[in-house]
């Protein structure tokens, strides 16, 4: 068990690392984090700094020299220079690089019985002509690593799209098309000794491939497919020795659930549990890496609903401070791009 005063490294400077660093606060921790992007929004929160390339190895040990544990936030941290971080380190780096490959990722859950949308492997045009051939159309062409919200992907609706596809060339997954009637999470957290608690399953909307709303309680078609999801989302965890939260991506279809991605980490449909489970997913994640008893993740009120902000939304969201059901969180970004997660507003219903 960490004691109260050490301090937590978080790898990456993003709005999940200031807010883990948020939580750890409360818990007595000082978190300090690492990232090659200057002046990161969860350099606000932490005590300290470290604005280093991840290939810096000799920043990296002083930054681990300076750590009790060590965590990530971002998803695409290179794995290389984060193996020497050795025992130090929270969660196994394999974790991080099973998740960042999507081809890697797909055949670790179907090893385990997941099952994803049909896919194959692309490396150059006769595998996409092939792959559309197996699979049909319409589908989706992903960048087979280091794609985010919606980025690195392109939607082939016929053979004729397939033909006039350019970027080849780029390693790439061509997935099938789901029919999905839903889409939700499974969010867990597992502590040092294994136990593995669920937070209840929010349903997920997405605009242009980026999270725009995760709602509860979810539909009915969502609610009868958490259990076998959270059965494949635990023996992912069991299967890495995976510490602190993990979240699985499903399809909710008439044929139950399909596995969609995989994030070892703490997710943006988890950030309603900041008001609206007993214990949040930030917090969770610090207990879990520090050893400590995880807390209850039971939903408190009787309907929870997050928007994320997203690029120019900022300026306004402070006008949902007037409805006393809402939470508004802002990450502090400066620029309001287009498309960029810029805050959320989570909403509580108590009746
Ligand atoms: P991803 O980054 O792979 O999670 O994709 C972002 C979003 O695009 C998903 O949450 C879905 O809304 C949509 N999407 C991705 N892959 C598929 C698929 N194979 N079938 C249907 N929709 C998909």
């Amino acid at each position: 068990m960490l004691r109260p005063g050490s301090t937590i490294g978080i790898l990456g400077g993003g709005q999940l690392g200031r807010m883990i660093a948020m939580a750890a606060a409360q818990l007595g921790y000082r978190c300090i984090a690492y990232s090659p992007e200057k002046d990161p929004v969860a350099g606000e929160v932490c005590a300290d700094m470290f604005t280093n390339d991840w290939h810096d190895a000799k920043a990296m040990a002083a930054f681990a020299q300076k750590c009790d544990v060590i965590t990530w936030e971002f998803e695409n941290v290179p794995v290389e220079p984060i193996v020497p971080l050795g025992k130090r380190l929270a969660m196994d780096p394999r974790a991080l690089e099973t998740a960042q490959d999507r081809v890697l990722e797909k055949r670790f859950v179907e090893g385990l019985g997941g099952r994803p949308a049909p896919w194959r492997a692309v490396d150059d045009r006769a595998d996409l002509t092939e792959a559309v051939e197996r699979i049909g159309t319409p589908g989706i062409l992903k960048t087979r690593r280091d794609g985010y919200d919606g980025k690195g992907q392109w939607r082939i609706a016929s053979a004729r799209d397939a033909e006039g596809f350019s970027r080849t060339g780029t390693p790439l997954v061509y997935e099938g098309m789901v029919r999905f009637e839903a889409e939700f999470s499974v969010i867990l957290v597992r502590g040092r000794d294994g136990a593995v608690r669920f937070w209840d399953s929010p349903h997920n909307v997405h605009e242009n491939g980026i999270l725009a709303t995760s709602t509860l309680p979810a539909p009915a078609i969502v609610a009868g497919q958490v259990e076998p999801a959270r059965a494949l989302a635990r023996q992912v965890a069991d299967a890495l020795g995976y510490v602190g939260v993990l979240t699985l991506e499903f399809f909710a279809t008439r044929n139950g659930p399909v596995f969609n991605e995989m994030a070892p980490r703490v997710h943006n449909s988890g950030h309603w549990t900041i008001e609206g489970a007993a214990t949040s997913q930030f917090e969770n994640h610090v207990r879990a890496i520090c050893g400590l008893p995880l807390g209850d993740t039971r939903t408190v009120g009787s309907a929870v609903t997050m928007e994320n902000v997203i690029g120019k939304a900022a300026a306004t969201a402070h006008k949902a401070l007037s409805d006393p059901d809402a939470h508004v969180h802002l990450y502090g970004k400066a620029s309001a791009r287009e498309g960029r997660k810029m805050g959320h507003v989570t909403r509580i219903r108590h009746d």
